[in-house]
C-alpha cells in the first residue's frame, strides 16, 4: 500500500489543471474504480469513507453532477443517451481546452463505422466529425464507392481536439477509448475503416507502418477492420489517393459480401 498515493497524478496534469480540477478528476477515477467508496492512505490506517461526505462544501456543486454521471454512461442503450451522458466529460485535460465535444454522426445502425484520430479545428468549432476540407474529401471518397455519409457512422477515437492538432497522448486515448467501445457496442457495425496511421496504431495497439496495415483485415473489438490514409494526409499527398481508392474498393467488396 506504500505505493498508493492519495493523488497520484503525473506532472503534466499538475501543470495544466487547477487544484479543484485535479480533485474532480481524482474523484471520478476513484468512483469508476471503486464505486461510491474510496480508501484513504496511510496504509496502516485505511479509512473506508463515503466520498459524498468527504467533498468540501465549496466544490460540491461542481463535483456532484460529474460524479453522479460517472457510472451511468456504460449502461446507456442509445447513442443519444450516451452522448447526453458524456458530452460534459472532463476525464482528461482536453476537456479543459476544447470548444466542442465531438461525439460522432451518421447512421446509428450503420454497417460501416469510419473512425479517425481526433477532431481538428473545424470539428472543434462545429461539434461534428470530419466537416473541414478533409471531411469533404471523405464524403467524396465514400460517394466513390456509392455510400452516402449518412449511411455510415463517423467518429473519432478522441472526442475533444488536442491543442494544435498534436497527436493524442496515451493517457488521453486510454481515457477516451471506452466511449468508442460503447459507440461500437451500440452501432454494431460489420466493418470498421480506420483513417490514418495514428488511428490505426491506436486502435490495433501496434506500431506497424501504413504499408503493412493496408490491404489486410484486422480485428478491432471483434469487428473486421481495414486501414487507409487519413483524408488530411491525402490532401497533402495526392499521389496516395490511388492507394486509398484501392482500400475503399476493398471495403466495398467486403460490405457487398457481408
Ligand atoms: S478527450 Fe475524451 S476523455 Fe478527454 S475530456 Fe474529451 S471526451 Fe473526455
Amino acid at each position: 500500500m506504500e505505493s498508493c498515493q492519495p493523488i497520484a497524478l503525473n506532472r503534466y496534469l499538475r501543470t495544466v489543471l487547477s487544484q479543484q480540477e485535479i480533485l474532480v478528476r481524482y474523484l471520478q477515477q476513484q468512483i469508476q474504480m471503486y464505486g461510491q467508496e474510496m480508501y484513504v492512505v496511510p496504509a496502516e490506517l485505511i479509512v473506508k469513507a463515503d466520498v459524498r461526505q468527504e467533498i468540501p462544501q465549496s466544490v460540491e456543486a461542481d463535483v456532484m453532477p460529474i460524479l453522479s454521471k460517472a457510472s451511468t454512461w456504460q449502461s446507456t442503450t442509445s447513442l443519444e443517451a450516451l452522448q447526453q451522458e458524456i458530452h460534459t466529460c472532463m476525464e482528461c485535460p482536453l476537456g479543459f481546452t476544447r470548444n466542442s465535444f465531438v461525439f460522432g454522426s451518421g447512421n446509428p445502425h450503420a454497417d460501416i463505422m469510419v473512425i479517425g484520430e481526433a477532431p481538428g479545428a473545424d470539428e472543434d468549432e462545429q461539434g461534428l466529425p470530419f466537416v473541414g476540407r478533409a471531411g469533404q474529401l471523405l464524403t467524396k471518397i465514400l460517394e466513390a464507392i456509392e455510400l452516402r455519409r449518412d449511411e455510415v457512422y463517423i467518429c473519432n477515437i478522441l472526442k475533444c481536439r488536442p491543442p494544435n492538432n498534436r497527436k493524442p497522448l496515451a493517457m488521453e486515448t486510454d481515457q477516451c477509448e471506452p466511449y468508442l467501445w460503447k459507440q461500437i457496442e451500440l452501432v454494431k457495425p460489420k466493418l470498421i475503416l480506420a483513417l490514418g496511421l495514428t488511428a490505426a496504431n491506436t486502435l490495433l495497439k501496434n506500431k506497424e507502418s501504413m504499408t503493412n496495415l493496408r490491404g489486410k483485415i484486422h480485428d478491432y473489438q471483434g469487428i473486421r477492420t481495414l486501414v487507409t490514409y487519413h483524408p488530411a494526409a491525402l490532401l497533402r499527398n495526392p499521389e496516395w489517393k490511388k492507394l486509398a481508392w484501392e482500400d475503399v474498393k476493398f471495403l466495398r467488396t467486403l460490405y457487398d459480401a457481408s
